[in-house]
Parts: structure tokens; C-alpha cells; sequence
């Protein structure tokens, strides 16, 4: 149930002629204890050492994703058990979609009890698909077009509008009837981290409404006033390179602007506060730090009255749940060295780890050597690049890196790349998305590693495809000048 929205979205959801097909409603999951039986990177090596095994990392297969379900549902447990430990506020907790766009794994988090905040038709799509009812769904798309808006609206899924004109539009749009909650992105405007692209509460963020601005916060309670629809206020502050202490900075100074508001207008019409995802993730070692719980310390100290149960709360987490859940393996093609220094050639490069190729400092990722059978390479470290299969010099996962000696056919894996890396592949040099597998530990008595396929490898049939094989004589056809 919508924490604010008690009217149920059921005729929307079963209108026969609904925009987009509803899934049936995901059965839950049972769940998990937290503490993990193994140390992470213990069970990344087991499942490693299977996938080459069962063939799914090899000569023909030499990259794919892996993602613990069981440290997934671990992950949610740990974010649950953060938030209720604060008696009083309702909490919807959401899934950001673009940390992992994949069917399955949204699913999983929807039978995990999650709800998911999408931030384009096509996740919308996703999150349709994979079995989230509407009133789980918060839309936060930064350019939402009218036909967006019409359909979010139809399906009774919660709007946040990024700016005053987007919030007209929704004016003139939103059907009489709507199922969905309305909120207003701010931007409190509290400064940036150590990662710029990562920083939306700078003073020119283009993200929401920039509340420190000459008559921005008159701005914002005037069209509270002019719509007595409108019920949230939404801030995602910040992500990866954000200090938590700035994060919820943010989130209280929307909590302030909150209780002005509602001060204002002499009724508590503002019910609910979404206060985004944006937990960074550390890549130095296995352990989450920070926690769920000590950001629930940090957002507590710094707004008491948040958890009071006055306000309804929404959260939309990405990569916290997932990083520290997944890896990438990738075989190591060839080993040559070049000006003294030694490189290892793999089949993991920016097509799947594009910010750590573009960006090394901001996102460095661990990476762990296994022979060719997949086992753990030990042996005296040598300095050594990783680098991927893009054709462009600055393909290089890991630079200047300390491992045990690579070889050709051996395998190394990537560490706590659960979000934003294989799920979000790049289509550079034509290269196939990789297959991404889920999988458990000890599922049968025999104690197995046991994969399931999240996604198939992109076939070349496909990327041709892809590519406008379909149109391909339309340059150079009859009656084109060629
Ligand atoms: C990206 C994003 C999130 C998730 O951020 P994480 O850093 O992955 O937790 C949440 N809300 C909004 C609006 C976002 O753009």
C-alpha cells in the first residue's frame, strides 16, 4: 500500500486496455538470515570457480555478471532493519531501476517487499514488467514528455516533478480520478562531493527546484498553495563522493522546508518525504561502509522530526543494495608487456565498466586473479595493467596494479560491480552485451554453486540488428545519391 495513498489503483491496474501489461503480482520470498555464511569475496571465488566449470566464463564466453541473490535479499534486510529500528514513520522503500535494469533482478527485489523508483518510459516499462503494482512506483525522470506523464498518471504511479513548468504540465494533464501521489524534486543547494557528475545539490544542479535562489522557497509554498493535489516533497542530494553528513544536510533542510510549508498553509498538506537513494559505496574492501544503519544515524541526528511519524517516507536506493552483491569475470585473452610494464589483455573493458575506464581515481575497483580453472592465482605480486578489449588507449580497468602474475586463459574477476557496471553495458566497438548470471551458494545438499540467467549474451545477430541491418540499403538504394 501507497504510504500516502490509501485509494487502491485496482481498476487502473486490470483496465484492459492499459498502456502497458501489467505482470501478475510477484509471490514473496522468504527471508534471509543476515549474517552471510561465507565472507563475500570467499563466495565470489567459489561461484567463479563454478561458472568456469559449468562453461559459462571460457574461451567462447569470455565476460559475464554474477550477482549473489542471497547477499541481494541480505542487503534489503539490512536497509529494512536500518529504518525500523526508528519506530513511528511508514517507510516505502524503493529500488532505484537504474542501478540494475534487469527483469529478474527487479523482480527479486519486488518479492523482497521493495518498491522502485524509475526515471524513464523504458524503466517504467521494467518495473511494469517485473511485477511492481503502481502504487510502488515513483517516476522521477529529470525530461518527463506529456505522453510519460499521461501514462504515469493512468497507471496511478507516484510523480515527482523536477521543476515549476513540469508541475503546470501535470496541472493541465492530471486525469480528475489520478491514483498518484504528486511531489516537487527540490534541490537544497548544500554543495557537491568529490565527484562532480555525482553532485545534485550543487548551486547550479539542473536537478529540481533550487531552493537557495532569490524567492525559490516563496516560489515553492505558493504552488503548494495553488494545489492542494500536490502532497510530497523530493530530494536525492546526492551519490557516489558524497560525505552522509551532506547527504542529510539536504534531506533536512527539505524536512524544514516541509514543516514551512505546512506551517504556511495552516494544514499539514505536504504527508510524505522522499528522500532519494545516494548511500556511496566503498571499493576498498568487502564490507559495506558505510552502513544503512549508520546513515539512519546521520539523517536522525540531523533531522529528529523526520522519523516521527508525521511525514510518510520514501527512499530510493541503488547502488548500496546491489555493488558490494555483484562482480564481473572476465578471461584474460593475452599478456604482453609494453615500456616495462606488464599488461593483462581481458575481455572486460569500458563496454562494462565505463566510468571506472573514464574515471580510474573516482571509481577504482578491486580486482582478484584465478587461473584457468578459476582458482585463486596466489604467487609473489607484480605490477601489472588490466586492460579491456575497446579499441582506445585508455581501456584499462585497473592501472599500475598489484596482483599475482596474469596468463593467458586465466580469469579475473571485478569486484563490487553489482550496479551501474554490467547491467549497464555500453554498445562501444560493437561489442556484445555480456550474459548476466544470478546465483546462490549451498542451494542443494550437495552445496553448489547454482546459476540462474538474468540475461542472455547479445548474439551478433542481434547486434547487427542493432546496428540497422534492417535499413541497410537506405543510403545507397534505388534513387540515393550514393
Ligand atoms: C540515481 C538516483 C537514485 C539512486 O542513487 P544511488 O546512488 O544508486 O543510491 C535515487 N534517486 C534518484 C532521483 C536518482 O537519480
Amino acid at each position: 500500500m501507497h504510504p500516502e495513498n490509501s485509494a487502491t489503483n485496482a481498476d487502473t491496474a486490470a483496465s484492459p486496455d492499459s498502456p502497458v501489461p501489467l505482470a501478475s503480482p510477484v509471490p514473496p520470498v522468504s527471508p534471509v538470515p543476515l549474517a552471510a555464511p561465507l565472507s563475500r569475496t570467499a563466495g565470489f571465488a567459489g561461484a567463479l570457480r563454478q561458472a568456469v566449470a559449468d562453461g559459462l566464463l571460457g574461451e567462447d564466453r569470455p565476460v559475464a555478471g554474477f550477482l549473489d541473490t542471497d547477499g541481494v535479499r541480505r542487503s534489503v534486510s539490512a536497509l529494512r532493519e536500518a529504518f525500523d529500528a526508528v519506530p513511528g514513520a511508514p517507510v516505502l522503500h524503493t529500488f532505484a531501476a537504474k542501478a540494475s535494469s534487469l527483469v529478474p533482478v527487479l523482480r527479486l527485489l519486488a518479492a523482497c517487499g521493495m518498491g522502485c523508483e524509475v526515471a524513464s518510459p523504458g524503466e517504467l516499462r521494467l518495473a511494469v514488467e517485473a511485477g511492481f503494482t503502481p502504487d510502488r512506483i515513483v517516476l522521477d525522470s529529470p525530461a518527463k514528455t506529456r505522453e510519460e506523464l499521461r501514462l504515469a498518471m493512468a497507471l496511478g504511479v507516484a510523480v515527482n516533478a523536477d521543476n515549476f513548468a513540469e508541475l503546470r504540465r501535470i496541472g493541465e494533464l492530471r486525469p480528475p480520478e489520478s491514483g498518484s501521489v504528486f511531489g516537487l524534486r527540490v534541490n537544497p543547494q548544500v554543495g557537491g562531493g568529490s565527484i562532480g557528475a555525482m553532485s545534485t545539490a550543487t548551486a547550479t544542479s539542473k536537478f529540481g527546484v533550487a531552493l537557495r535562489d532569490p524567492g525559490a522557497r516563496e516560489q515553492v509554498v505558493q504552488a503548494f498553495a495553488d494545489r492542494p493535489w500536490l502532497t510530497r516533497l523530493h530530494a536525492h542530494v546526492g551519490s557516489q563522493g558524497c560525505p552522509l553528513e551532506l547527504i542529510a544536510e539536504g534531506i533536512a533542510q527539505t524536512y524544514l522546508l516541509a514543516e514551512e510549508i505546512n506551517e504556511t498553509l495552516g494544514t499539514r498538506q505536504v504527508t510524505g518525504i522522499d528522500m532519494g537513494g545516494g548511500l556511496p559505496v566503498n571499493f576498498d574492501g568487502e564490507e559495506d561502509r558505510p552502513a544503512f544503519a549508520d546513515y539512519v544515524r546521520v539523517l536522525r541526528a540531523a533531522a529528529p522530526g523526520l522519523f516521527d511519524g508525521r511525514y510518510a517516507l520514501v527512499t530510493e536506493f541503488g547502488r548500496s543494495l546491489l555493488a558490494k552483491n555483484g562482480f564481473i569475470g572476465a578471461r584474460v585473452e593475452y599478456t604482453k608487456d609494453a615500456g616495462g610494464r606488464r599488461i593483462a589483455l581481458t575481455h572486460a573493458g569500458a563496454q562494462v565498466a565505463t566510468r571506472t575506464v573514464f574515471m580510474p581515481d573516482a571509481w577504482p575497483l578491486r580486482v582478484g586473479a584465478f587461473d584457468g580453472e578459476g582458482l585463486p592465482r596466489s604467487g609473489p605480486p607484480m605490477v601489472q595493467d588490466v586492460a579491456g578489449p575497446c579499441c582506445f588507449a585508455g581501456d584499462v580497468v585497473a592501472h599500475a596494479r598489484e596482483l599475482p602474475e596474469l596468463h593467458e586463459g586465466d580469469f579475473v574477476a571485478l569486484y563490487d560491480t553489482g550496479a551501474y557496471y554490467f547491467s549497464t553495458p555500453w554498445a562501444y566497438n560493437s561489442l556484445p552485451r555480456p550474459a548476466v548470471y544470478g546465483f546462490t551458494h549451498g542451494g542443494g545438499a550437495d552445496g553448489r554453486v547454482r546459476f540462474a540467467t538474468v540475461r542472455d549474451a547479445q548474439t551478433l545477430d542481434s547486434v547487427a540488428a542493432e546496428s540497422g541491418l534492417a535499413h541497410a540499403d537506405a543510403l545507397t538504394g534505388p534513387g540515393r545519391r550514393p
